[in-house]
């Protein structure tokens, strides 16, 4: 039998990134939530796909684009499909991808409400091993999602991890941002 138990957790977060952009009606920057829903622009044979945003204070919207006159053939078929149907994954697959956004717009708010879902075998052992899922990445802090996940303070997580008592595979730092399927060994004893 295994001495070593795993945990896992997945981060799923409950909402999109907003973005802080310009708003022409509003006249000021303001924050514009993603509406799930893509605008397919076909002309001839070349398609343009945006990702809908709207203003949280008005009608006003902005439209991110996705692909910019592309060849019809050139699509994916089934992906094509989803655009026309706002397939949810695949609009949050492009309201994830931050830094592309933040090249359009002021900034982006990653400071989102996430859920942690914790999978686990309740065996008693020496050491327990985390496996952090997270399918979107929207910065969140290793040290900040440790605190949460053990309920201490993030100062706590770091001297715990100095101590040799948490260790990273891969070993990264916990200053940095969480990447999918991290592992996290906790000793016993604290
Ligand atoms: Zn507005």
């Amino acid at each position: 039998m295994s001495s070593n138990n795993i945990e896992t957790y997945e981060i799923i977060p409950q909402e999109t990134p907003y973005v802080i952009r310009n708003c022409s009606k509003c006249k000021r920057n303001t924050e514009f939530y993603c509406s799930e829903k893509f605008r397919v622009n076909a002309n001839q044979k070349t398609v343009d796909i945006w990702l809908i945003y709207s203003c949280i204070h008005c009608e006003g919207t902005w439209n991110y684009p996705i692909l910019s006159r592309i060849n019809v053939n050139k699509i994916d078929s089934v992906l094509h499909q989803k655009f026309m149907n706002n397939d949810k994954e695949t609009i949050w697959f492009y309201a994830f991808q931050i830094n592309k956004l933040r090249k359009h717009c002021h900034q982006v708010n990653t400071n989102i409400r996430y859920e942690i879902r914790k999978e686990s075998l309740d065996q008693k052992s020496k050491q327990v091993t985390i496996k952090i899922c997270c399918k979107y990445d929207f910065g969140l802090r290793i040290d900040k999602l440790l605190a949460e996940i053990f309920n201490i303070s993030r100062s706590k997580v770091i001297k715990l991890a100095q101590e040799g008592m948490l260790l990273l595979h891969p070993d990264i730092n916990l200053k940095n941002k969480l990447i999918d399927d991290l592992q996290i060994t906790v000793m016993s004893g604290w």
